[in-house]
């Protein structure tokens, strides 16, 4: 089969990762010029998503940013205050303005071609084979086409949410101070908080979020969120003025993308962008384009390893069996890491940039015997894995 098209870059997939990287790739004097095509089944242009994260400074997509937090909230029956993420802001970008910002960019350039299709699938000789057509790419980065295996040795959590942007009828929020995890909410064996994200003193996005093995009726996070309601701001009436839902793997096991040499690259969700412990993802995506970049730039030809370093993908794993096996509960491990430690430190920690100093002191925050035990069980895990694999690699007498 043909391909009806060449690129230099196609992009498989539009959401976070595939506009990122497109943008990535605009803002560089070189690539910029390159032939580039733009692959997704839909025109992503609702508010159909939230990101936040936290970053030092300014970020490329500042512009987008509708809020930023120093002070953040956290709430436990053990321990509630108010900390200081300082250097880190906690950031918040919105769906629909991200979209805009990044199609304004593409637009700007007569290189790059937009195809809307469904990506059937990515051959490793480059073509990319869609519904009514075929593209070759001497590099795709995709972020359309995945697949979580069904490791029975791995955990496979979600995280789940139901968001509520509300507008009181008063003035009542502080802009300036995010609740980031209000653990006061039944927790009904999972991992359960809400988030409220004030945007105007009017106005907050309040998510009902729940770590567990699989999802809740619609009208349970919709009840949680009326009950989160009425207790944390009686008497004030609100109309709901859009709402968002989501779900977000939480799970060491392997995703089956396409890596192929430098000529296939895994991005986003699809590339380990998504915290196996945390579900966090646009802060990596943003890390992974800038890895992408240089990897470009010194015209590498060996594949890129986008994914976490064996230390975080080991402490993900740990955090995952201690939560998905119920070691010990959710609330108190983040209560307790909040509690002991400076919050920026915490954040380093959770955006994978501590050194072994500081996850020593991680490590003596959190409850040593369960955390040993499930550190004991992850390491046999692996081995197994391991042995299983070496096992099959053996030539046949
Ligand atoms: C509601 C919601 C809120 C979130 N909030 C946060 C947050 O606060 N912070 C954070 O860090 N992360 C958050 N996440 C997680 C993560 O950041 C997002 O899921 C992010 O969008 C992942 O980026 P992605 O590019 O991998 O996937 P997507 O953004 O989903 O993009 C994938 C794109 O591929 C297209 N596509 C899929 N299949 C095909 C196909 N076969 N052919 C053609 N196109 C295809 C889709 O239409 C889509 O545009 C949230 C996720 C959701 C769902």
């Amino acid at each position: 089969m043909e391909a009806s098209k060449n690129y230099d870059y196609i992009i498989a997939g539009a959401g976070a990762a595939g506009l990122s990287m497109a943008y990535y790739l605009l803002n560089h004097a070189i690539f910029c010029t390159k032939k580039i095509l733009i692959i997704d089944q839909t025109q992503k242009v609702a508010n159909d998503r939230t990101w936040c994260f936290w970053e030092k400074g300014s970020g490329l997509f500042e512009p987008c940013v509708t809020q930023q937090w120093q002070s953040l909230y956290f709430a436990s029956p053990e321990w509630s205050a108010i900390v200081n993420t300082a250097p880190y802001h906690y950031k918040m970008i919105q769906g629909k303005d991200f979209y805009a910002f990044c199609w304004a960019k593409i637009k700007q350039y007569a290189n790059v071609d937009v195809v809307y299709d469904h990506v059937e699938s990515i051959t490793n000789d480059g073509l990319v084979h869609c519904t009514n057509d075929i593209f070759w790419g001497n590099t795709i980065f995709n972020s359309a086409l995945y697949e979580i295996a069904k490791e029975e040795s791995k955990h496979h959590l979600l995280q789940h949410f139901k968001g509520w942007y509300v507008v009181f009828e008063s003035p009542i929020l502080d802009t300036n101070i995010a609740t980031l995890m209000d653990f006061d909410v039944e927790q009904h064996g999972d991992c359960r908080f809400v988030y409220v994200l004030p945007t105007s003193p009017f106005k907050a996005l309040v998510e009902y979020t729940v770590f567990s093995k699989s999802l809740l009726h619609e009208v349970d996070y919709e009840k949680a969120l009326q009950i989160y309601l009425n207790q944390k701001f009686p008497n004030q009436s609100y109309q709901i003025e859009h709402t968002e839902f989501g779900v977000i793997p939480m799970t060491n096991a392997t995703i089956k993308a396409l890596h192929n040499g430098e000529s296939i690259i895994a991005i986003g969700t699809a590339g380990y962008a998504s915290k196996a412990s945390t579900g966090y993802t646009f802060a990596f995506i943003q890390r992974q384009c800038q890895q992408i970049i240089a990897h470009l730039e010194n015209e590498n030809k060996q594949k890129i390893n986008l994914r976490a370093t064996i230390k975080f993908q080991f402490y993900d794993s740990v955090l995952l069996n201690v939560i998905a096996t119920h070691k010990f509960e959710g609330w108190k491990i983040f209560s307790r890491m909040f509690k002991k430690l400076p919050t920026p430190l915490v954040l380093k920690f959770l955006n994978e940039e501590t050194k072994w100093h500081e996850d020593i002191q991680i490590m003596a925050s959190v409850n040593f015997w369960s955390f040993t035990k499930a550190a004991f069980q992850e390491i046999k895990a692996a081995i197994k894995i391991f042995s299983k694999a070496k096992k099959n690699l053996q030539p046949l007498e």
